[in-house]
């Protein structure tokens, strides 16, 4: 797989159209009957459940750079509280960006993906802004890179893929 090093943004954006793309419009259309989804992120996370959703996703390369996508829940929140959240001077904008939306996709990276899950859902402060806000529910997509510098450059493609790819329901936040 020497090829991945090499491989120019536009191969990298072929290459997620046709794996995580897919996978993520297949999640979004499998029927949720319940609340919550089955193996869902936002009750009885531990360390074993969450490595379990990892695993589901492993594949016969050892890499650890993974770009993972998230589902989150599309809570009402006002700016004020963001504001307080986070000691903001002003209004957040991404909030109600994905507030005018029906879904929520975050998109990230990491090198140890199940620790990252793990601060996402559980520790707070130690997740990123935009999963304190709208708590993760479902792991959509881990996609498994040879090296950081290549996750790095494919999380935001990822993103930009979900975005122009997905209908104009879905919110993809904005990586960085
Ligand atoms: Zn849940």
């Amino acid at each position: 797989m020497g090829r991945w090093y090499s491989k120019t943004n536009s191969h990298l954006k072929d290459e997620i159209k046709h794996t995580v793309l897919p996978r993520i419009e297949r999640a979004l259309s499998d029927p949720v009957d319940t609340e919550c989804p089955t193996n869902c992120l936002c009750h009885n996370v531990d360390n074993k459940r969450v490595a379990e959703l990892v695993n589901q996703f492993s594949d016969d390369t050892r890499w650890t750079d993974a770009v993972y996508v998230l589902e989150c829940f599309p809570r009402g929140v006002t700016q004020k509280v963001v504001r307080e959240e986070f000691r903001l001077q002003q209004d957040a904008p991404w909030v109600d960006q994905a507030q005018s939306k029906n879904k929520l996709l975050y998109v990230g990276v990491s090198q140890n993906v199940v620790n990252r899950m793990l601060e996402h859902v559980i520790a707070k402060g130690a997740g990123a802004h935009f999963t304190q806000i709208f708590p993760a529910t479902r792991l959509l997509s881990i996609e498994w890179y040879p090296s950081k510098s290549l996750a790095y450059r494919a999380e935001p493609i990822t993103a930009q893929v979900l975005e122009e790819g997905t209908s104009d329901q879905i919110y993809v936040s904005q990586p960085g």
